[in-house]
Order: C-alpha cells, then sequence, then structure tokens
C-alpha cells in the first residue's frame, strides 16, 4: 500500500521567529508522525537550517519550494540542488503553479530541474494542474497530461517511480474552493494512467500523487481516502500548527 505523503508549502512566509514558533507549536501537536504517513514541511530558503536544527530527533522532513538546474556558478539569486541537500531537504517542490503564472516557468524548464533534482538524490514534487478557464473548456485533461509528460520527459522509470506529482487545480488554490474528492479523484486516477502508459501499470502503482488546493482539517479525511489521492500539498492551512497536524492526523 502506497504511503500518504503530506507536504505544507509555506509559500513565501515566516521569517525567524515565525519559523520558530511553527516548528515548535507542529512539535508540541505531533509529537509522532502516525504509521504510513510522511510529514514534509517546505519553508522559504531562508528558515532551512533553522528548520532543520529545529526539526533534528522529529519525524518532520524537509523539502525546498524551488531549485535552479545547477550545481554552482553565476546565475544571480538562484538556489542549487546542492545547497539544498546541505540545508537537510529530502524534496523539492517545482513547477509550482504560481511559479509557472509570475516566473514564466515552460514545462521544458521544469523538466531540466526534475532531471537535476534526480541526479542530486532529491525527490521532486512535481506540481501540475489546471486553471479555472481551462476547467471550463474542458481541456483539463491535456492540459495535465501535457504537464506530466513534460515534466517526466527523458526520466528512467527507476527515477520516474520515486517521483511525487501534486494535482493542483490552480482554481482551488488559496481560494477557499476545493475539488470534490470526486473531481480530484477522477483526475489523479487519470495521472496514474499517464504515468502507466509512459512506465507500466508496476511504475504507475508507485507513485505518490498528492492533491493540494484549500486543504483544511475539514476536507483532508475525504480526499485523502480516495484511491489514488496518496497524500496533500497543503498552503494556507500549514501555516498554522493546529491544523497542519490535523490533516497529518487526517491522513493516517
Ligand atoms: C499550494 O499553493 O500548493 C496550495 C495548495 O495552497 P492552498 O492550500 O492555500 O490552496
Amino acid at each position: 500500500m502506497r504511503e500518504k505523503i503530506i507536504a505544507g508549502n509555506w509559500k513565501m512566509n515566516k521569517d525567524a521567529a515565525g519559523t520558530a514558533e511553527l516548528i515548535e507549536g507542529l512539535k508540541a501537536k505531533c509529537p509522532s508522525i502516525p504509521g504510513n504517513v510522511k510529514a514534509v514541511l517546505c519553508p522559504p530558503f531562508t528558515s532551512l537550517a533553522l528548520a532543520k536544527s529545529l526539526l533534528a530527533g522529529t519525524q518532520f522532513e524537509l523539502g525546498a519550494q524551488n531549485m535552479y538546474s545547477e550545481n554552482e556558478g553565476a546565475f544571480t539569486g538562484e538556489i542549487s540542488p546542492l545547497m539544498l541537500k546541505s540545508a537537510g531537504c529530502t524534496y523539492v517542490i517545482l513547477g509550482h503553479s504560481e511559479r509557472r503564472q509570475y516566473f514564466a516557468e515552460t514545462d521544458s524548464f521544469i523538466n531540466s530541474k526534475v532531471k537535476k533534482a534526480f541526479a542530486e538524490g532529491l525527490i521532486p514534487i512535481l506540481c501540475v494542474g489546471e486553471t479555472l478557464a481551462e476547467r471550463e473548456k474542458n481541456v483539463t485533461d491535456q492540459v495535465v497530461t501535457t504537464q506530466v509528460k513534460g515534466g517526466l520527459a527523458g526520466i528512467p522509470a527507476s527515477d520516474a517511480e520515486r517521483i511525487i506529482i501534486a494535482y493542483e487545480p490552480v482554481w482551488a488554490i488559496g481560494t477557499g474552493k476545493v475539488a470534490t474528492p470526486a473531481q480530484a479523484q477522477e483526475v489523479h486516477k487519470r495521472i496514474r494512467t499517464i504515468t502507466a502508459e509512459l512506465y507500466g501499470q508496476a511504475v504507475a502503482e508507485k507513485i505518490i500523487i498528492q492533491y493540494g488546493g484549500s486543504v483544511k482539517p475539514d476536507n483532508a479525511k475525504e480526499l485523502l481516502h480516495q484511491p489514488d489521492i496518496d497524500g496533500a500539498l497543503v498552503g494556507g492551512a500549514c501555516l498554522k500548527a493546529d491544523s497542519f497536524s490535523a490533516i497529518i492526523q487526517a491522513a493516517h
């Protein structure tokens, strides 16, 4: 049975004091992570080292919200996979819709980062999802297929089976509008089929597919118990220890 992975995307929130407060709160609310569940915190780059030291001895794992596709060099303002690993990251979110929308990230650029993440031993959380206009035009399937295939281009099965794909309908991110469990399950199943077409059913069955988009304590359980929903990528509700720990518990 696939484990459930709950990841919190802090986005551009929390300075050092806010990071310490949230992590201490999570440690108090969630002294142990339930069996078959993993919990990952993705704070801003500036909080990674602090988070790593505060999380020592806990079961929480660490991820970053982005990275560049090179190890070092003249790329002002960018962060490399080697830096993320030395800061204690195991995971890296790639291709979040906000990066696609505000920073013009394309599928091929995201794919170069997915390749680099695997090459350096990080687990990518590849985000895909349609906008409201695309859903209304009935092109969700095409959009998600293009993003999944684009993100996975050239990735061998041995790496693909370790990827996490986060299905995040853009219309549900930060809006309070959550996809119904049935709507989410339909797209998750489709993503499982796309990965089966690319790599075969056995590999597809191993891939963790998270749902993201206004996941909250009161809707988490139903979403997380759909057959192809293997976790959640949580934005707003991960910024409060109470709500993020309740979502972690709901995954059990
Ligand atoms: C996200 O940005 O990845 C996200 C899912 O945000 P929210 O939970 O706030 O909708």
